[in-house]
Formats: structure tokens, C-alpha cells, sequence
């Protein structure tokens, strides 16, 4: 971040856009919107991308990325919608270093949205109210409002409602077998798999719920460690079965997959079983990561009291 002698606003404004692991992920019957009833303990973690945003007046808005420059960027879009909330336009320039794999299931993309709003937010001093923030996060994407709070959360409904967790630090392997996957597909897949009613659902994400509050070493968060996509994905892409196997047999106390896939991960009692695992039992895109608390969401929301999501 620079700030111009101190006397001036910061004119550009770095931001750390981490990826998520779904460390449990239920997923229930669709609901009348479309989306999948979903239960999700969520943790975002130190592979993360850098989101850059400095102010460029008279030069419109402009977002450069590898993977998808421009309009069509999320973080493109996160800014749209904060203007049409407030009646404004942001000349900024959004530069994002892409760390995180795309197409893996990571929330690379929902991040950088995230992380954008939380810049702009820093860098016009913009007093906004929690609704308009989460509202206009919502609207870009359901894993986006995750971002905006720090440290692991419980997400509900459609991935939208949030309400904040304790757990333990955590030491991880990340691995992105050489496929990609679509989240659409992905949950077909599952629908014709699994027949589930929103009874069954909801007593499992009632359990999931209670037990995450009792989590307290990485053992008991090992345990609770599901994904209800795996299957359908296992059944139909061999590759994803044979990374979680190598994970496993390398000494993790749990592995699965993340979100609709195909990225996985994996928990190791310590830095060092981690370190040895991504080396023996992970491809060539393989990542030891721990849980990250990004500094940018921290500050403005203890700050204006308003730490915690809306649950
Ligand atoms: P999903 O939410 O669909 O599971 P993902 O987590 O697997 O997504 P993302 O990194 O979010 O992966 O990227 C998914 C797609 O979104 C990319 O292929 C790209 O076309 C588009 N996209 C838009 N903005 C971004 C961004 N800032 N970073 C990465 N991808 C982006």
C-alpha cells in the first residue's frame, strides 16, 4: 500500500485474495432457485492470489489478469455492482497476480472479487453499510460474501449465509490433478446420483454444525472432513480417486476433494508430514499451505464494529 507523505489518501491499495478449501461440504436438494441447498465448513488458506487497485482518474475501469482480463473478471464485476449501489463510478486499474489455480474449485475467482471490494472499501474510505457490502458481493457470486470476514466459517443456503468458527491451526497439502472440472457438471453428476430430501440434509447440517464447534485439534477437524460431490466425481475421473489415495497412504489424517472439484487437499499433523507428503505422494501443481487470516478483511470490519458475517 502506498500512501502519498502520509498527508494524502492511499492512491493504490493491495489486497491478499486467498483460496478456500471446503473442509466439509453436504450438499442437500435444489432449492426453487436453481442452487443447491449446501452445509460448508470453509477455511481460506495461504495459497492465495495479490489483488492490486490504484486509482486512475479519467481512465475508466480496467482489470488486468491472466485468466480473464477485463469486463468479464469478477473482480470487473464486484465493482459494477458496488457502483450501481452507491450511485458512483471507481477509475481504478485492478491488477491480479493469479496464484491460485482456476477451474480447481479453490474460489480463486470469488476472492478476487472479495478482495477488490475490501480495496476499494480501504482506499475511498467508504463507510459502507454491511448490507450493501454483502449485497454486492452476493450478487457477483454465492462463495464471494465468504471472503469478505476472516478465518473459517460455517456457510448455509446456497453458500451465501455465513456465521464465523473456531478451529485449530492447520497444516495442509493442496493438489490440482491435471483436469478441470465444470461446478455445473459437477453437481448433475451428483442429481443423478443421489436422491436426497431436505430432511436428511438438514439433520446432517444440524450435526455438522454442533460438532464444528467442539473441533479444537486438527484431528477432530479431520474427522468431520466430507465432500457429498466426491463420488460422482471418483466414479467418473479416476484421477481425482488416485490423488486422494496418495494423499492418504502419504499420512494424512484426512483428504478429500474441494468444492465441485478437482483441486484436493489434505491434513497433516504438522508442518513437516505436510512438507513430505506434497513431495512424495502430490503432482507437480501441489501446494503446503496453512489457514490464512488476510489482514485486509480484519481491520476495517473490527474497526466499524462489524467483525462478524451476517448469519
Ligand atoms: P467455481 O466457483 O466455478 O468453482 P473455481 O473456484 O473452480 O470456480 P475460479 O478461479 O473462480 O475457479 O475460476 C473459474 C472461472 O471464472 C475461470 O475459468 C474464469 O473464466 C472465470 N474468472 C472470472 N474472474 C476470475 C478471476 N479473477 N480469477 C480467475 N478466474 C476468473
Amino acid at each position: 500500500m502506498t500512501i502519498d507523505g502520509g498527508a494524502r489518501a492511499a492512491d493504490r491499495i493491495e489486497v491478499v485474495a486467498p483460496a478456500k478449501l471446503n473442509l466439509a461440504l453436504l450438499v442437500g436438494p435444489v432449492r426453487p432457485d436453481g442452487f443447491h441447498e449446501i452445509a460448508s465448513l470453509m477455511l481460506p488458506v495461504s495459497l492465495a492470489d495479490r489483488v492490486r487497485v490504484e486509482r486512475t482518474p479519467g481512465a475508466g475501469l480496467d482489470v488486468v489478469c491472466d485468466v480473464a482480463p477485463g469486463a468479464d473478471n469478477l473482480a470487473a464485476k464486484v465493482v459494477r455492482e458496488l457502483e450501481q449501489r452507491l450511485d458512483r463510478t471507481f477509475e481504478v486499474r485492478v491488477t491480479i497476480d493469479k496464484r491460485v489455480p482456476p477451474g480447481g474449485g479453490l474460489g480463486g475467482g470469488s476472492s478476487d472479487a472479495a478482495a477488490t471490494l475490501v480495496a476499494l472499501e480501504r482506499l475511498y474510505d467508504l463507510d459502507l453499510s454491511s448490507r450493501v457490502r454483502y449485497e454486492a458481493a452476493a450478487a457477483v457470486g454465492s462463495d464471494v460474501p465468504f471472503f469478505l470476514w476472516p478465518g473459517a466459517q460455517l456457510a448455509m443456503g446456497r453458500g451465501q449465509v455465513l456465521k464465523a468458527v473456531q478451529l485449530p491451526a492447520l497444516h495442509l497439502v493442496v493438489a490440482m490433478p491435471d483436469l478441470g472440472l465444470s461446478t455445473a457438471a459437477v453437481y448433475r453428476w451428483r442429481d443423478e446420483d443421489a436422491e436426497v430430501t431436505l430432511k436428511e440434509f438438514a439433520s446432517r447440517a444440524r450435526l455438522l454444525s454442533g460438532v464444528v464447534q467442539a473441533a479444537a485439534t486438527p484431528r477432530d477437524v479431520a474427522k468431520l472432513v466430507a465432500n457429498d460431490l466426491e463420488p460422482s466425481v471418483v466414479a467418473r475421473k479416476e484421477k481425482v480417486g488416485e490423488l486422494i489415495e496418495r494423499l492418504r497412504s502419504a499420512g494424512a489424517l484426512a483428504a478429500a476433494m474441494t468444492g465441485s472439484g478437482a483441486a484436493c487437499f489434505a491434513i497433516f499433523d504438522g508442518e513437516l508430514e505436510a512438507l513430505r507428503a506434497r513431495e512424495t505422494a502430490a503432482p507437480a501443481r501441489a501446494w503446503y499451505v496453512t489457514d490464512l487470516q488476510p489482514e485486509g478483511r480484519t481491520k476495517p470490519a473490527a474497526r466499524r464494529g462489524r467483525g462478524k458475517p451476517p448469519a
